[in-house]
């Protein structure tokens, strides 16, 4: 068995390290024997999604965003059909926002994909903290770091997950990120996958479940990322007695 990982404009969306989250799901192939590839791809670039078991989208400040926006057009019919069909998608912050039709801004309005339906507009504060989600699909919290100025509003769509501490989507709603078929977006930041290996799996399993129609993972000892992870539930939402 095989994955094979799109990275997106790793030079333009790749704030904080979100390249990270591709080393997550390579090592965590190889332990339990799949082999795994990363494909860069950079603007010019042609992408061929048949070839992709799952994209990431990492994030940018809003100029890089702006830079790959053109670019986004060119792929939008091909990126869609690839969502449509149940690839998986990772799409981070600035990735994420890219996801929707807009992300408004004072500088302009910049254009997305219209992949899932959602839309972003410029706020103030930039929302920057740590942030705790839970989502009862998932058998962990999802612990993490958002850093963001736009306010994301994903309408009826489902959330990755629940806030339980930080701010999410907007401040607002109580929601974080956005589930759409096999794709996850998020504001979470930097190593969302090791933080959370629970989502690293959940991605590997739809991955493998459309290609192979076998989405079983082999159990790996995750002893030390989930105390890091009950680690920081404790710290913002359960206080220790
Ligand atoms: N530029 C976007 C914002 O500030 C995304 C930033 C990011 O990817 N951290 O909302």
């Amino acid at each position: 068995m095989k994955i094979t990982i799109g990275h997106l404009y790793p030079d333009l969306l790749n704030l904080y390290g979100d390249r990270g989250n591709i080393q997550c799901m390579m090592k965590r192939c190889l332990w339990r024997g799949i082999d795994a590839e990363t494909i860069e791809f950079r603007l010019g670039d042609s992408i061929d999604f048949s070839d992709l078991d799952i994209v990431l989208l990492g994030g940018g400040s809003d100029r890089e965003q702006m830079l790959v926006c053109s670019e986004l057009k060119k792929i939008q019919e091909s990126f869609h059909s690839y969502v449509e069909d149940g690839g998986s998608v990772l799409a981070v912050c600035g990735g994420y926002q890219l996801l929707g039709h807009y992300y408004k801004t004072e500088e302009g309005t910049i254009e997305g994909l219209s992949l899932v339906d959602l839309y972003t507009e410029q706020g103030s504060p930039r929302l920057i903290d740590n942030i705790v989600l839970e989502n009862p699909q998932f058998s962990l919290p999802i612990v993490g770091f958002e850093n963001h100025g736009g306010r994301t509003y994903i309408g009826s769509n489902r959330p990755f997950g629940k806030v339980l501490y930080g701010k999410g989507n907007n401040g607002e709603d109580g929601t974080e990120g956005v589930l759409y078929k096999n794709v996850v977006g998020t504001y979470l930041h930097g190593p969302l996958l090791p933080k959370n290996p629970h989502i690293c799996d959940y991605l590997l399993s739809n991955a493998l479940g459309r290609k192979y129609g076998t989405s079983d993972l082999s159990p790996l000892d995750d002893t030390q990322e989930k105390e890091a992870n009950q680690y920081i539930f404790h710290r913002f939402v359960k206080q220790q007695p």
